[in-house]
């Protein structure tokens, strides 16, 4: 049991970054309105993330870490036409597998919970009181998985992820109030007031949010709203051009394609803009065989969208010109 939840961990839980990515999802799955997220050591040392939502019932806590316990049962077809991220019911045990994990939670009338499980074990459960929400804490991850642990590239790489997929995160829930902090200093800040441009402003600054244009468009199978900055504001990496499907972020190359297309020369060979693009859709029209947490989720009419894509970027771009 504690081996096939350390197979699985393998497979979910690869770096610091995919525990911030599980942690967080699960928080915004228990409709939360703030997320404080806590590094130390890009993750390895402590990864910790408070949430202000449901809580887990107390008698629900443990089974939170038997595999393919969710509370949220859906099939996969399912997958994109509800609200929540998780589904496999593995993120908690594979994590609880390969460090030293403690788990404050309560709900608004029970009492909270407190439990502390070390490589998989339980060491402690006790009564908690506290505010409702859910805190987890991550500490010595991968400390029982050598293996694992040489694997894990530079504390700076390793920290870029986090901040990659925080940023995403926050980009893509601006109704939540997120909060990231590294060795005790705040790297992002969002304020939750649910309004696109102010998550940009909390996650580019404030200068990048003043320099946004404004995307609309649609056709019969998609709507395309968000921002892309000004032709004056590039990045050199595509990494900053983030794509929300039906709520949750993607990654595909062929939309970052349009992005640029829809630049055309404005743009200099290498370099490409802050992109925030919401994409909503018929969720028939998305394939979600492709494995989920790799964000990978294959879009039947993709070239329309692309096309939708590309044209809207232009308008953007006329008004540009026209003032
Ligand atoms: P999944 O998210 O796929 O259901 P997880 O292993 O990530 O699986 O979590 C297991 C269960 O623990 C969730 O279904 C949920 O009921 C509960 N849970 C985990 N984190 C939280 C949280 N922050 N707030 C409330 N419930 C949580
Ligand atoms: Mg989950």
């Amino acid at each position: 049991e504690q081996l096939s939840n350390q197979i699985a961990a393998g497979e979910v839980i690869e770096r610091p970054s995919s525990v911030v990515k599980e942690l967080v999802e699960n928080a915004i799955d228990a409709g939360s309105t703030q997320i404080d997220i806590l590094i130390e050591e890009a993750g390895l040392k402590k990864i910790q993330v408070s949430d202000n939502g449901d809580g887990i019932h107390p008698d629900e806590v443990m089974l939170a870490f038997e595999r393919h316990a969710t509370s949220k049962i859906y099939t996969t077809q399912d997958l994109f036409r509800i609200h929540s991220l998780g589904f496999r019911g593995e993120a908690l045990p594979s994590i609880a597998s390969v460090s030293k994990l403690t788990l404050e939670t309560a709900t608004t009338d029970l009492p909270g919970k407190h439990v502390y499980i070390e490589g998989g074990t339980l060491v402690e459960e006790r009564i908690h009181g506290a505010r409702k929400g859910t805190t987890v804490t991550v500490e010595s991850l991968f400390y029982n998985t050598p293996a694992r642990l040489k694997y894990i590239r530079t504390v700076q790489t390793e920290l870029a992820s986090i901040s990659d997929i925080v940023n995403r995160l926050a980009l893509s829930h601006p109704q939540i109030a997120f909060r990231l902090i590294n060795e005790g200093n705040q790297m992002l800040r969002t304020s939750g007031n649910g309004d696109l441009k102010q998550a940009i402003a909390g996650v580019y600054g404030t200068d990048a949010a003043r320099k946004m244009l404004t995307l609309a468009s649609e056709d019969l199978d998609f709507k395309v709203s968000g921002f892309v900055s000004k032709p004056e504001l590039t990045r050199a990496s595509r990494n900053y051009m983030t794509f929300v499907l039906n709520g949750r972020y993607i990654r595909n190359y062929n939309l970052q394609k349009a992005i640029v297309e829809g630049f055309g020369s404005r743009l200099m060979i290498g370099r490409f803009p802050i992109a925030v693009i919401i994409i909503e859709t018929d969720p028939l029209l998305l394939d979600v065989n492709v494995h989920p947490s790799k964000k990978e989720i294959r879009i039947s009419k993709e070239s329309e969208l692309s096309a939708l894509i590309i044209r809207a970027i232009q308008a953007a771009l006329k008004e540009v010109v026209s003032i």
